[in-house]
């Protein structure tokens, strides 16, 4: 077998044929050039594809396409096992196209190649099996009722669903949005971020190729004009986004404006990793405090971005910390030994570089604050960390979106637990301690989504339910507790006599 170093995917960059044309009840969409957008590789700058920037015209096309698809019943009313028999096949077609997903993803939005082969890819896969093996086992109910009734309650597709994801997952967070959603046996409109566009239009050629009826799901690729017509439109029943909090906002307010169609929305955070002094493991932990912010180049929704150490310990976690860092110096996401890649784009290197400005001004930096890799073109930043004292500035508060830390300390448990609450979002926490009580009590106290004790990010197995508290969002992704957003209750009474 040929050794996948970087001379490989660099060879498989070049080779490669990018597509980048909508698809719209099964077919892929010419492309307006005047609307046209280009969509460049944040690891070396080069373009990948022209991609089509969908119009009202082009909404509208994909939106009744599902809708068709869905009165006529080709998916929707397909007894759950045929649904699960395409959606495996499906499944299956991705993990076949695992090197050539992996490579488009870390073209697209600057992930390693380590990342998008390991997590990304199968990632998207095992969600889709795993809500193709659950959706034959999942009934309604018969319910308590006059003696004189059947009384059931039908759970049934919801209908068209808009799913609008971001960048910094693609095929993942399409992937937690899709499986649940066809799953159940509705019709989708996919709706990419326009700086991540690629592996959607691609899965979505697969889903075709496994057997999924034209126009169950369809692509529309542009910006988030785009994803404002689907949030505005009559004939979409559900939109699921995930994104930014002020995004999600708007998308409420345009529900409310027009068909209030159901909105889930899986927002940003600002989650904070609390180490008590009794931590069991203090190297475990500076090496999870060190991933917990700079895996995935700290574009994560669940990153934990404050760091809550106990003053006691707080100047020898740093040190740990510091030394943990160092393993994720950017370099080139197409080199399998790379752990840090690049940052999705200008925009958003701008915005992280302003974040830093501002933190120099209000905190300490400890390391990094600087851009790497200029010359190959492509948009890289090292890995950055500050001992903030005051809780209130910006960077302690703001979602910065990018590999920046901020370290607080902290004397009493009562004190940590009212920091790391004190913020508008609550999608993630982290507790290290030994103590048994000390732990049960504070996942009760974290008012957020998802509470890790003794360790960060754990959880990819689908049995978990994720979302948010407070401004990161509403509903739940993953899990079984994900058809809730998809479905309708139907209460069916039978008279007998
Ligand atoms: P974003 O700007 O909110 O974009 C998310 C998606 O919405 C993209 O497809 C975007 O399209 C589209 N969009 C933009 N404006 C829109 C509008 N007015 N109406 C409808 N759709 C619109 O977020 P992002 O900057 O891409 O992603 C970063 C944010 O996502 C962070 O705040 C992060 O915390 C959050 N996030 C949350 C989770 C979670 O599960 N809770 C997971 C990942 C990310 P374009 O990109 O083409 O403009
Ligand atoms: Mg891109």
């Amino acid at each position: 077998m040929e050794h996948k170093n970087l001379d490989y995917w660099k060879r498989a960059a070049l080779a490669f044929q990018f597509e980048g044309r909508s698809l719209i009840d099964g077919e892929l969409a010419p492309i307006d050039e005047v609307r046209a957008f280009v969509d460049r590789s944040p690891v070396d700058g080069r373009t990948l594809a022209v991609v089509g920037e969908c119009s009202e015209l082009e909404v509208n096309a994909a939106v009744s396409a599902a809708r068709r698809s869905f009165s006529a019943g080709v998916w929707s009313g397909l007894n759950p096992r045929a649904r699960k028999a395409v959606l495996l096949r499906w499944a299956a077609l991705i993990r076949a196209n695992l090197d050539e997903l992996a490579l488009l993803e870390t073209l697209d939005s600057g992930k390693p190649i380590r990342d998008t082969l390991s997590v990304d890819v199968p990632g998207a896969a095992y969600c889709i099996e795993w809500f193709a093996e659950a959706i034959d086992k999942v009934g309604g109910e018969i319910v308590p009722a006059d003696n004189h009734l059947v009384g059931m309650v039908l759970r049934e597709a919801v209908g068209v669903v808009a799913a609008v994801v971001p960048w910094n997952f693609p095929l993942l967070m399409a992937a937690w949005k899709l499986a649940p959603a066809l799953a159940a046996g509705n019709s989708v409109v996919l709706k990419p971020s326009e700086k991540s566009p690629l592996t959607a239009i691609r899965v979505a050629a697969l889903a075709i190729e496994a057997g999924l009826p034209p126009g169950v799901l369809n692509v529309v690729t542009g910006s988030g004009d785009t994803g404002h017509l689907l949030a505005t439109h009559d004939d979409v029943d559900c939109i699921a986004f995930t994104g930014s909090t002020n995004v999600g906002r708007s998308i409420l307010r345009c529900a409310a404006e027009s068909n209030l169609k159901r909105v889930w929305l899986e927002l940003g955070g600002k989650s904070p990793n609390i180490v008590l002094a009794d931590c069991p493991d203090l190297a475990r932990a500076a090496k999870a405090a060190a991933a917990a912010i700079f895996y995935n180049m700290g574009e994560m929704c669940t990153a934990g971005s404050r760091l809550l150490v106990q003053n006691s310990i707080k100047d020898e976690f740093i040190a740990a910390l510091l030394a943990e860092a160092r393993a994720y110096e950017p370099g080139d996401p197409l080199d399998p030994a790379t752990s840090m890649g690049a940052i999705i784009d200008e925009t958003q290197l701008d915005r992280v570089e302003r974040y830093i400005e501002q933190g120099k001004r209000e905190a300490r930096l400890l390391t990094g604050g600087t851009r790497e890799r200029e010359s190959t073109g492509g948009l890289y930043l090292s890995p950055t960390i500050f001992d903030v004292s005051d809780p209130s500035c910006t960077i302690a508060r703001e979602e910065i979106f990018g590999p920046v830390l901020s370290v607080l300390g902290f004397d009493t448990l009562d004190e940590a637990i009212e920091l790391a609450n004190g913020t508008e979002y609550g999608l993630a926490a982290a507790v290290w301690t030994s103590d048994l009580t000390t732990a049960h009590e504070a996942s009760r106290r974290l008012r957020a989504g998802t509470v890790w004790v003794n360790c960060y990010d754990e959880g990819g197995d689908m049995n978990f339910p994720f979302g948010g508290y407070k401004q990161s969002g509403n509903g739940r992704d993953k899990s079984l507790h994900a058809l809730e957003k998809y479905t309708e209750l139907k209460s069916v009474l039978v008279r007998l006599r």
